[in-house]
């Protein structure tokens, strides 16, 4: 056990994607996300970084991306997120089967697991992603972006991360350090990596869930593979606790790194993931209006000096808009 305050849940997710135009049509039209957030990779600002998420930003709804066109495809393995998934509301995985038909989306059969149902599927470079119906409570902290999908199907954050580990049983220990407590365990179908899921729980409602399965097989950074998760620590004094708490059990934190909208330390877990443990704030409407989010690019800091040659250096991209795309069709 730590002194560090639990953590509420996962923050956000980062993944790695090929072409921008194309994660973009994606995450934004397909799944109904909104993007709050068009940037740069601060360690590489000559790619861009989206953040889709639901209609504020809500901590514990972004799944970013990098988009670098350049480097191959990906392979999920051990020592990696291998499926991120997201809360989806009670009845609406129907809509949801209907939807990815129209959009020639790649999904799998649904399946039951820790009596929820899950809805797998892909995205267009190959990202393992599902949907799992849940009830959503009148006062759910997230806030449905209706833009593409409606409101009774829209994500609402994010439900779970799946690992896949070597040898569980080090990473089990960091999970229950950040507070997250072992629920259950179910095994797998026959077909699948590793013979058991063991569910980890945390204090929160959105993106609540750890599960760990230990398994072995060859990964590969790439298109289609996740680049890290994030956990919530609110503010800067749960993040230092829980910093420390974290060394304690023999990982090498880093020191706090100023990302613009969330502070944050990274770490790499005992299995290899990289975990990351971010404020709350200052938040995505630190530098812009809510009604305005993700309509032109920003550039944090030191790097606005830079706007001409940075924007030359990125694709040019269009976010899809649900005006736009109704005058394309008639
Ligand atoms: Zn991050």
């Amino acid at each position: 056990m730590s002194d560090a305050p639990p953590t509420p849940g996962i923050h956000h997710v980062t993944c790695i994607a090929g072409d921008p135009q194309q994660n973009l049509d994606f995450w934004v039209e397909t799944l109904g996300l909104r993007l709050v957030k068009r940037s740069i990779n601060q360690d590489d600002p000559t790619t861009y970084h989206f953040f889709f998420a639901d209609a504020e930003g809500t901590p514990g709804t972004s799944m970013t991306f990098f988009p670098w066109e350049n480097l191959r495809q990906g392979k999920v393995g051990t020592g990696q997120v291998s499926r991120t998934a997201f809360r989806v509301p009670e009845g609406s995985l129907d809509f949801w089967e209907d939807r990815f038909e129209d959009h020639g989306v790649d999904y799998e059969d649904r399946v039951e697991r820790f009596d929820e149902t899950v809805l797998p599927f892909y995205d267009p470079d190959g990202l393992p992603v599902e949907l799992v119906a849940v009830d959503i409570p009148d006062d759910d902290p997230t806030v449905p972006w209706t833009e593409f999908v409606p409101d009774d199907a829209a994500i609402r954050g994010f439900h779970s991360v799946t690992l896949w580990l070597g040898d569980s049983q080090r990473t089990e220990d960091v999970l229950r350090t950040m507070g997250l407590d072992e629920t259950a365990s179910e095994a797998l179908p026959a077909d699948s990596r590793g013979e058991e899921r063991t569910r980890f729980a945390a204090t929160g409602t959105v993106g609540q869930y750890v599960d760990v399965v230990s398994t072995t097989a060859t990964a590969r950074q790439g298109h289609g593979t996740v680049h890290h998760v994030a956990f919530q620590t609110p503010s800067d004094t749960d993040q230092s606790a829980m910093r420390t708490a974290v060394q304690e059990t023999g990982v090498r934190p880093t020191n706090q790194i100023d990302r613009h909208w969330f502070r944050s330390v990274y770490f790499r877990e005992p299995n290899g993931v990289l975990f990351e443990l971010a404020t709350s704030g200052p938040g995505y409407t630190s530098d812009e209006p809510l009604d305005e989010l993700g309509e032109k690019l920003v550039l944090p800091g030191e790097f606005e000096t830079q706007r001409g040659q940075i924007e030359a250096d990125l694709a040019d991209v269009t976010v899809p808009r649900a005006d736009r795309v109704d005058a394309d069709a008639d």
